[in-house]
């Protein structure tokens, strides 16, 4: 209830089943606080996936996940990633992405990616470019994805920003109220540095947008 009376009206679950998520114990959370919840579908990285992964098509597994989405009325494809400080996907995990973005154009989900920004010196800047283009090589549209973790990369220029913008996917961006999770690296710009609940969010509207070419809907939570 606690969750309801500070106004949290939903949750979207990026978990799933490789990474210890039980369906039923995110109904019992939404029926006992009152918050909704989504669920998602999905892998998350190599090193998660079941075993199983290995032997399947990407045509089967993109069938098993749009079935589970659908008897399961999950609300998403999320989070699917890659495993930290790689230089680029796994074959497994280029198999897992193309075989989601199959799922998502027979259930008409959204998806949303991990990427490890921040976790090595090995990942690339394109990084989150590189999994767009797995899914639009399915026939994914920009518009259906969000990259995720986007504000963890050290990226004064915000180029990696932009470059998904302009290609008309969201950009995930979760530490944008500031405080001391990720403002003391050294090499951070001013841009990502402040402390100061807000600021980052007002430093990064104005850059976005123009990258975006449209205006773009920011809302706060907490
Ligand atoms: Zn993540």
């Amino acid at each position: 209830m606690a969750s309801r009376q500070r106004r949290v009206g939903c949750i979207v679950d990026g978990g799933h089943t490789d990474m210890g998520r039980k369906i039923e114990n995110l109904r019992q959370i939404a029926e006992r606080s009152g918050v909704f919840i989504v669920g998602s579908g999905g892998y998350y990285m190599d090193r998660s996936y079941p075993p199983e992964i290995a032997a399947k098509s990407e045509d089967q597994i993109a069938n098993e996940l749009a079935q589970e989405a659908t008897s399961q009325h999950l609300g998403a494809f999320g989070e699917i990633g890659a495993d930290p400080n790689e230089p680029e996907l796994t074959p497994a995990e280029r198999k897992v992405f193309r075989a989601v973005g199959k799922a998502h154009l027979r259930t008409n989900l959204p998806i949303f990616t991990h990427n490890a920004y921040g976790t090595g010196p090995n990942v690339p800047k394109e990084a989150g470019l590189r999994q767009l283009d797995v899914l639009e090589s399915v026939g994914v549209k920009p518009e259906h994805v969000a990259i995720g973790h986007c504000d963890s990369l050290v990226d004064p220029s915000a180029d990696l920003i932009k470059q998904v913008a302009k290609r008309g996917a969201w950009v995930g961006f979760e530490f944008a109220r500031g405080g001391s999770l990720r403002p003391t690296k050294s090499e951070s710009a001013p841009f990502w540095r402040s402390s100061t609940p807000g600021t980052r969010i007002a430093c990064f509207y104005p850059r976005i947008t123009p990258a975006a070419g449209r205006s773009i809907c920011l809302r706060t939570v907490g």
